[in-house]
């Protein structure tokens, strides 16, 4: 079958800007998108340029958008995505500095992966040197070792995109996958590190991490595991985990979320952060987000308090 695929080219040395370039060839039912590039490369364009190695899901080289999404070129299937899109196009990773073509700078991605100490440390170890620190485990690690650090989910991240600082979902998913390894012995400095700006109460649960990880890492659920550790740990300063514990006191005691109380009990005794929600509080108020602090309760509520007060027992 003749197919025509979109590509979307830069070549810093000679472009001012990305265009997109329509390649057609010859591709067969098993043609992946991967096949397919190589296919240009080594019969119509040369100069193409992308990553690539195992061919097999396993080295994580070769992801880029595919009709607007983050995919291994080597396995997503082209007569697929034609199926599905009616048209091929395909870009370079979002979100990551474009060196030429396909090939983006995972600098970003490894400085973040850095930023969480990403092995197991041991302080007072007397192991031989050079000998094994076995362990057994493998029950709770939730498929966090599974990553093939192929930057989709970095790519992919809301958070990452208003805020290049934040550790971001594959950095993170691998501190949970440390955070669980009974061979770690700064496990609770590690939980102390990840409260603070730009670490696990940063991520704004949009399951993006989710839904392109090709690995099912489950990023978010692994944030929401290391914030579930952070509250249980004692860590429960944060605006992040006031949220979480607030929250649930508010809907607790009233059988109702009560955003006007909310975020007072959140910011309590941090004035610049309960100055800085003010504009937002004013804006909700206008368009009826709050509740008014003086009108009865809605129906229902005391069937909610029921449920907290059975819960707690
Ligand atoms: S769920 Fe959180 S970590 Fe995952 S992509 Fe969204 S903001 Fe980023
Ligand atoms: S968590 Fe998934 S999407 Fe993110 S780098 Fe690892 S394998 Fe890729």
């Amino acid at each position: 079958m003749r197919i025509t695929i979109t590509i979307r080219r830069f070549n810093p040395e000679i472009d001012v800007k990305p265009h997109w370039e329509n390649y057609t060839l010859e591709v067969g039912r098993e043609t992946t998108v991967l096949l397919a590039l190589l296919k240009i490369k080594d019969e119509i364009d040369g100069s193409l340029s992308f990553r690539a190695s195992c061919r097999a899901s396993i080295c994580g080289s070769d992801l880029m958008m595919i009709n607007g999404m983050q995919k291994l070129a080597c396995r997503t299937s082209v007569l697929e995505e034609l199926d599905r899109h009616g048209h091929l196009k395909i870009a370079p990773m979002a979100n990551m500095p474009v060196i030429k073509d396909m090939v983006v700078d995972m600098d970003p991605f490894w400085k973040k992966l850095k930023a969480v100490t990403p092995y197991v440390v041991r302080e007072n170890d007397d192991l031989p040197v050079q000998s094994e620190a076995l362990t057994t485990i493998q029950d709770n690690l939730e498929n966090a070792d599974a990553c093939i650090m192929c930057g989709a989910c970095l790519s992919a991240c809301n958070t990452f995109e208003a805020s290049s600082d934040f550790l971001g979902p594959a950095a993170l998913a691998k501190a949970y996958r440390i955070q669980v390894d009974p061979r770690d012995e700064i496990r609770k400095n590690r939980l102390e590190t990840l409260q603070t700006e730009n670490g696990i109460w940063d991520c704004v649960r949009c399951v993006y991490c989710v839904q392109v990880c090709p690995k099912d890492v489950a990023p978010m659920e692994q944030i929401v595991r290391l914030r579930r550790r952070s509250i249980a740990a004692g860590f429960t300063e944060s605006i992040g985990a006031k949220h979480i514990t607030e929250f649930t006191k508010v809907v607790g005691k009233e059988g109702r979320l009560n955003e006007t109380r909310l975020p007072i009990l959140m910011t309590w005794g941090n004035f610049k952060k309960m100055f800085q929600m003010i504009p937002l509080g004013i804006k909700m108020f206008i368009h009826g987000k709050s509740p008014n602090p003086f009108a009865d309760p809605p129906a229902g509520h005391e069937a909610v308090r029921a449920i907290f007060k059975g819960r707690k027992k």
